[in-house]
């Protein structure tokens, strides 16, 4: 339960600050642009620190709101004004925050949120300093201080998260991808290179295998289930005509991303369902898909999100194994209909010579 008693002076502050409404502007120090950094939503261990050791890896601002519980002032955020697609990160352990999909125009000067990124993102204790009695929230990771949580938020939640935007950083997910491959592992590659070959701006699908440690791997080693490899494919586009974020939508739609190890008809490892990613906007990219889809499924999402290092070309003969093997019975009883099924969900992305 969220529990607010907020005196008038601080109203009367609110208010004040509100009419300063002071223009901010993007990219300054605490705004990261396609800059590597790992968002690490897997953590189990904390992060503890001495004073002296948060000094040396953060800003005086930074250090000022996580490790002395300070406030900054309304609109002095460069994050307040934020609308770009990406996540907030804690700026003392990169712990994911928020989803830019979760801000909202507040009005009161400070970032604002209606829910967290995850479960192991923040943690909320009662604070009664200032003459008030408010809930304030801690990174969970690192417990660094970042803001209070309100009970006036919009739907669905309710709640504002008020956050100080100096304790956070902002990993964009728009930033252009510089190749323009992308991997994916969908259970059978017959089936996933047909169907992603009749995508708009694909210029080409490569069958091969992915996500294991062996070497020249074939198709029998890899079926033998002991290579670590899934089958995979690789696709080739153009980004000015289709987005990364749009592959990324047609993988889901073409999956049961809740099967373990496997896609109907075919089980194993080698037919895991799997996501490389070569940055991490692409990874924030995969990671508020399953976010989006998540709540479509009464089961949990199995498909993994793995950093791409290598592909293996399949052999030859399965390469554009559909085209050439049209009567094949697997194909006509599998591959096609589940190309169909999958370019019925995404019908504004298809070459225009295919059949709607
Ligand atoms: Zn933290």
């Amino acid at each position: 339960m969220i529990r607010i008693i907020i005196s008038t002076g601080i109203l009367l502050a609110f208010g004040a600050c509100a009419q300063q409404n002071k223009k901010v502007s993007i990219g300054s120090a605490s705004t990261i642009k396609g800059e590597q950094i790992a968002l690490d939503t897997n953590w189990t261990t904390k992060i503890v620190k001495s004073d002296e050791e948060w000094k040396k890896i953060l800003t005086p601002k930074q250090y000022y709101i996580l490790r002395e519980h300070g406030t900054e002032r309304p609109f002095s955020s460069d994050l307040y004004e934020v609308k770009e697609e990406g996540v907030y990160i804690c700026a003392g352990c990169k712990n994911p925050l928020f989803s830019s999909s979760a801000k909202f125009n507040s009005g009161t000067g400070w970032p604002s949120y209606f829910q967290p990124y995850s479960h192991n993102s923040l943690n909320v204790a009662s604070d009664n300093s200032m003459g008030m009695s408010r809930d304030a929230l801690t990174c969970k990771r690192c417990d660094g201080h970042l803001g209070h949580v309100f009970n006036d938020g919009p739907k669905p939640t309710g709640l504002r998260y008020c956050i100080d935007g100096d304790g956070l950083l902002f990993v964009t997910a728009q930033t252009k991808t510089s190749s323009a491959v992308a991997t994916f592992a969908g259970g059978c590659f017959w089936c996933t290179e047909t169907i992603f070959e009749s995508i708009k701006g694909v210029t080409e699908v490569i069958s091969g295998y992915s996500g294991g440690k062996e070497t020249n791997p074939t198709y029998e080693s890899v079926g033998s289930g002991s290579t670590g490899h899934a089958e995979a494919f690789q696709v080739y586009f153009d980004p000015s005509v289709i987005s990364y974020k749009d592959l990324v939508r047609v993988f889901f739609a073409s999956i049961d991303p809740t099967t373990v190890d496997g896609q109907k008809p075919d089980f194993g490892k080698q037919y895991r369902t799997i996501a490389f990613y070569s940055n991490d906007e692409e990874k924030v990219i995969i990671e508020n898909k399953i976010k989006e889809i998540s709540t479509e499924y009464s089961k949990p999402i199995a498909t993994q999100v793995v950093k791409f290092e290598k592909f293996y070309e399949a052999e030859e003969y399965h390469q554009d194994f559909v085209k050439r093997n049209p009567n094949q019975g697997y194909v006509r009883g599998e591959s096609i209909p589940r190309r169909e099924r999958t370019l019925a969900k995404v019908p504004d992305l298809l070459k225009s010579n295919v059949k709607k």
